[in-house]
């Protein structure tokens, strides 16, 4: 990579959700904040996957020995926008024994019988895991307030419900990372068709999806909405513009650095005498 290539600032500066910005306003195919093209993007990826890795490992580590600290990576986006290239192409670099992953789709007659929230806390990462969310809590303030799968008056105070919420996670040491990924209508069309052009992607494609794209200036609005109310200091909001899948991809790696990084973790020391167990060990 040439002179000044790569993150010109921090990612989680340049992609962090500005209040008094408009979705409309988004363009999914920008590689915002960063300097290069795809190849340079790829390049990085593989390098960054390293430090990813080593980072995971330090919270794993510190898991074991008793640390509360835990990442959960939020993932939401319409369908297409990448959500499970995310998963696979970056959590796909780390150890699974300290990833807790869980995709959230329609609820169960059961979970729709508790708080929306229930089904939420029985996936959270313990402490040493990163958490992923393929869909979340916020389904519950998108298709449902799209759809009005429930009144206006339960979905309204779940903006507040979610603060809330997430403010008592990052209490009991839980980074956020939370991603809104978009993808654009065209975009969409052509991952849609790509999904009925291959056998092989027959078992992604739902013909329910093309239904929703009739859908997407209500899903602007929900989005808008969703950023505008639940970005908070604690817990904010990170926009990635998904047509480019290297960019994505690049972009939730640098903010999963970042908030690995935040955390300040040391390896922890051990618990025994290491000159006692070396002479031990020379001797057996
Ligand atoms: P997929 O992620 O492609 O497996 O699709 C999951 C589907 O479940 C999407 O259409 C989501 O909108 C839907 N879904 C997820 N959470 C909820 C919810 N709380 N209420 C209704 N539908 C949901
Ligand atoms: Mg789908």
């Amino acid at each position: 990579m040439g002179r000044n290539r790569g993150w010109q600032s921090g990612a989680s500066e340049a992609l962090r959700w500005r209040p008094g910005a408009t979705v409309t306003d988004i363009d999914p195919r920008a590689a915002t904040g960063f300097e290069g093209d795809a190849s340079d993007g790829r390049r990085l990826l593989s390098k960054r996957g390293k430090r990813l890795s080593e980072l995971q490992e330090l919270l794993y580590a510190n898991g074991r020995s008793g640390s509360e600290a835990s990442v959960l990576l939020v993932l939401q986006g319409m369908d297409t926008a990448g959500k499970g290239g995310i998963v696979r192409h970056v959590i796909g670099m780390v150890d699974p024994q300290g990833v807790q992953h869980a995709a959230f789709g329609k609820p169960t007659a059961e979970e729709l019988s508790h708080d929306f929230l229930w089904r939420i806390r029985r996936e959270l990462p313990h402490g040493g895991q990163i958490g992923v969310f393929d869909r979340s809590h916020y389904e519950d303030v998108l298709v449902v307030r799209v759809h009005g799968l429930v009144p206006r008056s339960r979905w309204e105070p779940r903006y507040d419900a979610i603060n809330g919420f997430e403010a008592e996670l990052a209490g009991s040491g839980t980074t956020l990372v939370k991603c809104a990924m978009f993808v654009s209508l065209d975009e969409q069309r052509e991952r849609l068709a790509k999904r009925l052009d291959r056998p092989d992607k027959y078992w992604k494609f739902n013909p329910g999806d093309i239904d929703e794209r009739a859908f997407w200036p209500q899903y602007q609005d929900a989005y808008q909405a969703m950023l505008d109310r639940t970005s908070t200091d604690v817990a904010p909001w990170h926009v990635i513009p998904a047509d480019r899948k290297w960019f994505a991809r690049l972009a939730v790696t640098e903010l999963l650095i970042e908030a690995l990084q935040s955390q300040h973790l040391d390896w922890p020391p051990a618990d025994f005498d290491v000159r006692e167990q070396k002479a031990r060990l020379a001797a057996s």
